[in-house]
């Protein structure tokens, strides 16, 4: 007890380090910040000796020094930070889902630093909807009667939901109740919309009737959910979004389809599995779809929710909208990125989400083999870096089950081990995210753009160094 208190009284005084420090540092830097950081760092250590995991102090007051201003200048950096994706997953959720090509950067740029017309109708003079800049284009690319964009796709469901069926019935599958990463599960999500579930079927199978059973004057809507990120495989049975309209017309009542990615492309063309497209569930009657702006479209986050001309208009009349709506950042690059898809060859090579799903194994192999001469060639780096074939990942939940075929360098880990050294990818001023597999590091090139590669480069031959060094 009495060596904890010893350690508390030891601890720096905020004032007594403030006078110590660089005095170039208040230069370059807000007082605000400095003291902050110091103050948050003594924190820390207070709280490890209470918990009892630190019992030693650093001696010197150059380590006091060196420690608060590492923590000054971190305080300092920005917190969102560009990294490197070396983890093949193209879609990835915690790194930020899809990239924006240069046009859709450009209107950012626009966006942010002019005024714009965001609900200004030019022509009229008058005020305009901020929606208008993109339903247009939504609809002649999917053939849906009219559009509207939210949030994101959770803001999309919801909105939805609370429009067509609040304190009313929506019917779903039990197969279909999923959750999506980031705690958004049907159910839940369900209730808070004010939809009363009615759960039908069985986890692996439901079939028409079960749907037509439970259907009475109280319902709402009939709801189809895409199981994203799971597959029940064996003994299965789906309803399709087509028999569904057919019930749904018989009734009268309305059918949703939450797709999730909801792509604009067949990808099937490209070796990636067969999913329905967004025009596919248009056609077949299904009255409103809701999909993902980040997600295969390769957009910025969004919900897009389109259907006939009466559900959206309900929808853009609903007050929650206000709350869910899209700013003009989102509309700027939305618009610039579904303009690309007018002419699919184009998007396919602008839009960089669908650029590397579709990207060759070939061309990803002869990417690997510049790197690898580049550094010195193949001979020189055996014992450090290999080129190899690996398998990249769709991710954002879509197409789950499938690989594609892709190249990899994959890189020893010497003394300091695979978590060691992927530690130290990670401290980089630019970290690199990589996988590890079988005690290698694997850095897989499919998600490495061509203007990284420089970048990447650089921080290869930091770690060709690192490795000579022990
Ligand atoms: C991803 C997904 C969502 C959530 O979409 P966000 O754009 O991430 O909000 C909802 N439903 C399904 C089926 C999904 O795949």
């Amino acid at each position: 007890m009495s060596e904890q208190n010893n350690l508390l009284r030891s601890l720096p005084k905020i004032d007594v380090v403030l006078d110590k420090l660089e005095k170039s540092l208040y230069e370059r830097l807000p007082l605000t910040i400095i003291k902050s950081a110091i103050r948050d760092t003594i924190a820390i250590f207070r709280q490890g000796i209470l918990a009892g995991v630190i019992s030693e102090l650093p001696g010197s007051p150059d380590e006091w020094d060196s420690i608060f201003v590492k923590a000054i200048e971190k305080k300092n950096s920005p917190n969102l930070r560009r990294v490197l994706n070396g983890t093949g997953v193209v879609i990835h959720t915690n790194l930020g889902r899809s990239l924006l090509g240069q046009n859709s950067i450009d209107a950012l740029q626009t966006a942010g630093a002019h005024y714009t017309n965001l609900e200004f109708d030019i022509t009229t003079g008058k005020r305009g909807s901020r929606y208008s800049l993109v339903e247009e284009i939504i609809c002649d690319l999917t053939g849906a009667e009219a559009a509207i964009v939210v949030n994101n796709n959770a803001a999309a469901v919801l909105l939805a939901l609370n429009t067509l069926s609040f304190q009313r019935e929506t019917i779903v599958s039990r197969g279909q109740l999923v959750e999506i990463g980031g705690s958004f599960r049907i159910p839940d999500v369900m209730e808070r919309s004010g939809a009363t579930m009615i759960e039908v079927g069985a986890t692996n199978r439901t079939h028409l009737f079960d749907y037509e059973k439970v259907i009475e004057e109280t319902t709402a809507l009939l709801l189809k959910v895409h199981t994203s990120n799971f597959r029940v495989i064996g003994f299965t049975s789906e309803v399709s979004a087509a028999e569904l309209v057919t019930l749904g017309k018989k009734h009268n009542v309305p059918v949703m389809e939450d797709l999730g990615s909801g792509s604009l492309i067949d990808l099937s063309s490209w070796g990636l599995p067969k999913e329905p497209t967004v025009q596919e569930i248009v056609k077949a009657g299904v009255d409103v779809v809701t999909f993902s702006g980040d997600k295969l479209l390769g957009g910025p986050q969004a919900g897009i929710i389109v259907g006939t001309k009466d559900i959206i208009a309900r929808i853009k009349s609903n007050p929650m909208n206000r709350a869910l709506r899209i700013d003009k950042f989102t509309l700027a690059s939305l618009e610039t990125v579904l303009r690309e898809y007018y002419d699919t060859k184009q998007a396919l090579k602008s839009v960089p989400t669908l650029y590397m799903l579709t990207c060759e194994p070939e061309s990803i192999k002869k990417k690997g083999q510049r790197i690898i001469r580049r550094l010195g060639g193949a001979t020189k780096l055996k014992n450090h870096i290999q080129l190899q074939p690996t398998v990249s990942r769709v991710g954002g939940g879509a197409m789950p089950e499938h690989g594609l075929d892709s190249w990899a360098l994959a890189l020893q880990p010497g003394d300091i081990g695979a978590s060691g050294l992927e530690r130290w990818f990670r401290s980089l001023s630019v970290p690199l995210i990589l996988r590890i597999e079988d005690d290698k590091m694997i850095v897989d090139l499919r998600t490495i753009l061509e203007e990284d590669i420089p970048l990447l480069l650089g921080i290869l031959k930091s770690y060709l160094q690192k490795g000579q060094s022990h």
